[in-house]
């Protein structure tokens, strides 16, 4: 096949028809954009659809007068932030909500008879502990730990004992304990805080798992509580819960309907178009000009990183679901706890990972008496962003501090544009051409 000029690649992709999309098209020029590229589109409130920046600078006048107030914010960003905000919301809320639903249950739970436990139930036993082997005569204690006001009561997790009632007895183990309320008499080796115990001969109603042991069946306690009383709930954890799981309800319900109604919308006016593929000439780098910067934005490195990026996510996901459920935690805070703590790592880790993908995409650089000009070697990436920007159009450059490692192009419409990966010489011709355009607009002279 013969070279075509690029107006006739439009018209001999139209055979393709209306096939599914993975990408998305321009509404103005119809360039299909791969799926790791359309999130770079530009939404236009005025139009209610998709642009390139090439048609937002040219259809669209960087927002039909009204400038940011008709760019939509990115896609991409506020699912970040979705993100970021509910992966400490979810798991908190939900952790809250469970918090409060288990004691509920497990207070619901008819008491068995010992006799007639089975395997694998979750059971609720009422009756007389036996510790009759135990020195000092506690079944359940603990010991003090020194804190750095006071000291602080750990319950022992290795305790074993056993409790009857009239039909037989049953040995408990304490290792996965959940709640533990306090009874009444306090423990012989409580000096300092006179923390109580659970002592040989009392009665106490205890709710855990029965599993087969080598030596008969065994209780793994997870709650207990002296003689008949039910466990102790706080009803803060299912208000601050139920609050939470509301809020991000509403803040993904709010996400997802402007994904839908943009995507409709955009549908509606670009869905049945032809596509057509970007040529790879448009927008050469333009010739006389000195560039700099050494920005890695070819296509094949980009999916790597993009795919890279993937992965990463959806292991981070995956800790933040599955993270909780690793740990045993001993009391209901605890529980909390542990989704906030994978919460924060999260969202640093993602805080970090955002910063490592975007890092590689940098323009290369050139400064003329026009303005500032980007070239990216990926066509695709010369349509979404800018490749000029005019010196008139900029009303101050943010060159960071120290050594310049940041710096960005304070736009007149209020935009901001980021240079990051600005090298040299760009960055000092930048400069001196900066220093010259203040001077003159101090004196008035233009
Ligand atoms: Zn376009
Ligand atoms: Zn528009």
């Amino acid at each position: 096949m013969e070279d075509l000029p690029s107006s006739d690649i439009r018209s001999l992709a139209t055979a393709s028809g209306r096939r599914k999309r993975q990408g998305r098209l321009c509404a103005v020029c119809h360039f299909e954009f791969s799926k790791a590229e359309k999130d770079e589109m530009t939404w236009c409130k005025a139009d209610r659809f998709f642009v390139c920046d090439h048609c937002w600078e040219k259809h669209c006048d960087r927002g039909h007068g009204n400038w940011l107030k008709n760019k939509g914010y990115s896609m991409r960003t506020a699912g970040y932030a979705v993100l970021f905000i509910c992966a400490l919301m979810v798991p908190v809320g939900a952790t809250a909500v469970y918090d409060y639903a288990l004691p509920v249950q497990w207070n619901m739970l008819p008491v068995t008879t010992i006799n007639g436990l089975s395997d694998g139930a979750v059971v609720k036993v009422h009756g007389v502990l036996n510790a009759s082997d135990s020195a000092d005569g506690v079944a359940l204690g603990g010991r003090e730990r020194p804190a750095r006001n006071g000291w602080f009561w750990e319950w022992n997790e290795t305790a074993r004992f056993s409790i009857r009632d009239a039909t037989g007895d049953i040995e408990v183990v304490a290792a996965d304990y959940f709640i533990i309320k306090d009874p009444a008499n306090p423990a012989p080796n409580a000096l300092h805080t006179g923390h109580p115990a659970y002592f040989d001969g009392e009665e106490a109603t205890i709710v855990g798992k029965v599993v087969d042991g080598p030596g008969g069946q065994i209780l793994q306690m997870r709650a207990i509580t002296p003689g008949e009383e039910s466990i102790d709930n706080d009803p803060v954890f299912i208000i601050s819960g139920a609050i939470l799981l509301t809020i991000s309800t509403v803040i993904i319900y709010k996400w997802a309907s402007i994904v839908i109604s943009r995507k409709r919308d955009h549908e509606a006016k670009a869905g049945y178009l032809p596509s057509a593929n970007i040529p790879l000439d448009r927008d050469r780098k333009e010739e006389g000009l000195e560039w700099s910067g050494h920005g890695m934005t070819d296509g094949r490195k980009s999916n790597i990183v993009l795919g890279a990026s993937e992965i990463g996510m959806m292991i981070l996901v995956g800790v933040l679901v599955f993270g909780p459920l690793l740990f045993k935690p001993h009391a209901q805070l605890d529980f909390i706890l542990i989704p906030i703590v994978i919460g924060f790592l999260f969202d640093s880790c993602l805080i970090g990972f955002l910063v490592m993908i975007q890092r590689p995409f940098g323009p290369e650089m050139a400064v003329s008496d026009k303005g500032i000009h980007f070239w990216y070697s990926e066509p695709a990436c010369r349509l979404l962003r800018r490749n000029v920007v005019v010196w008139p159009e900029i009303k101050s450059i943010d060159l960071g501090s120290g050594k310049a490692k940041y710096w960005a192009l304070m736009m007149k419409n209020g935009e901001q544009i980021n240079v990051n990966s600005c090298g040299e010489p760009a960055g000092s011709l930048i400069r001196a051409k900066w220093e010259q355009i203040k001077e003159s607009r101090k004196t008035g002279t233009v």
